[in-house]
């Protein structure tokens, strides 16, 4: 299979979104590649059996190794988080469960940030420690200070920035700089910036993981993540996504593909719907504090500003003590932003965050009047309307 023809000049992110994992004139001119639906690839001849067979990394010889699909949409995955090859995994979680068993053996040590997403902290403490791998969680905000917690046996040290629920932003050149000099790889959850926002592999990450059951695909549709990687770590992670069995199904792929075609577009509106809700939360008598690095007061505001490209619609809000009655109401009360888990989607969302018990450091105050948010792609004004009245409702109840 070839792959497409490299552009003769580098062309800048929103651009390469356009154009990579597509060669039009490979299929007589249409812009987009075909969706191969396939598991059973036939061979030539013996000849061509006997030389291909054998290579199942990067070749089209079996269905589950990977069609041309699939290979089109890791080469734009790739090219789009700006790493050298890319791996596709039926999900978000499977590309933690790949990226992580792709580096750690039993008797191995693993460093993972506390602010981690919740299912990815359960596996390591469930199913790694199966296997024998131990973890240690350890502070978001620990900066170049992560030296002082790596072992002998430390192999890998995982990062999320900002934290799942909490938006805690990491020093991620920092961090890495300290984990390279005891050779750990550094594996960095990319999800909340998505490669637009946050250039992973120009901040010494090793292995970026997106969730592009998020952003990428960005129609709340299609289950699906990503591995990209350096030259060097590609071949261990497609051998452990190979060794799983992890795969995905065409329609899935290719609606990934074609979400990477317009998330510069669809991510922009997201920053600034998001940044704007945030602004008006703070200054509501309802909210105590509202958890967006993008906000000048924020801690993490610095890092952001120095390290980010960008912000997503995601952030989070802690209101003022209110009997959970009044939260009730004002979830209750909301019109245009639904309940539900993920995000990522051109639709507004809200959950309540249920931090209680979900970080070993410190634990979170306050954990339930803490709420995410995400801002969709509807017009912000009447997103602000709806919140409004959700207020009305949580005030209402709040005696
Ligand atoms: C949703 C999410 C995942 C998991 O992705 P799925 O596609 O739902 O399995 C992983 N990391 C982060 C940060 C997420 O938000």
């Amino acid at each position: 299979m070839s792959r497409s023809r490299p552009d003769k000049r580098k062309h800048r992110p929103a651009t390469v979104l356009g154009r990579a994992g597509r060669n039009p004139h490979e299929h007589r001119g249409a812009v987009n590649p075909p969706v191969f639906h396939a598991s059973t690839i036939l061979f030539r001849d013996t000849a061509d059996l006997r030389t291909r067979g054998p290579n199942r990394l990067d070749d089209v010889v079996y269905g589950r190794f990977g069609t041309p699909t699939t290979f089109a949409f890791e080469e734009a995955m790739a090219a789009a988080e700006g790493g050298t090859r890319s791996v596709a995994v039926g999900s978000g979680k499977t590309a933690v469960a790949v990226a992580l068993s792709s580096f750690l053996a039993a008797g191995d040590h693993l460093l993972m940030v506390d602010s981690a997403y919740g299912p990815t902290r359960s596996m390591a403490q469930g199913w790694l420690a199966r296997f024998g791998v131990e973890t240690t969680f350890y502070d978001p905000c620990i900066g170049a200070g992560i030296a002082a917690l790596i072992r002998d046996n430390t192999r890998v040290v995982f990062l999320e920035s900002p934290g799942s629920l909490t938006f805690e932003v990491q020093d991620v050149p920092g961090i890495a700089a300290a984990a390279h000099t005891r050779d750990c790889t550094v594996i960095l959850d990319n999800t909340w910036a998505s490669p637009l926002f946050f250039r992973p592999f120009e901040h010494g990450v090793d292995v970026s993981i997106q969730a592009a059951t998020k952003y990428v695909s960005g129609h709340s549709d299609v289950m699906l993540g990503a591995i990209t990687t350096t030259e060097e770590t590609h071949v261990v992670v497609r051998k452990t996504a190979q060794a799983l069995g992890a795969t995905v199904g065409p329609d899935d792929l290719y609606l990934g593909l074609r979400g990477l075609r317009t998330l510069d577009v669809r991510l922009r509106r997201h920053m600034e719907s998001g940044l704007a809700l945030a602004r008006w939360l703070a200054d509501r008598p309802e909210v105590e504090r509202v958890l967006h690095p993008g906000l000048e007061g924020d801690p993490g505001h610095a890092l952001w500003r120095r390290d980010f490209l960008g912000a997503s619609g995601l952030f989070g809000m802690i209101l003022r003590p209110a009997p959970s009655a009044a939260y009730d109401a004002f979830l209750d009360g909301l019109e245009l932003f639904g309940m539900g888990y993920s995000w990522g989607g051109f639709e507004s969302l809200i959950v309540p965050s249920m931090l209680r018990g979900a970080r070993d450091v410190a634990p979170w105050p306050a954990p339930e009047r803490t709420f995410r948010i995400h801002a969709g792609l509807e017009d912000v004004a009447d997103l602000q309307d709806d919140l409004e009245a959700g207020f009305a409702h949580l005030e209402s109840r709040a005696g």
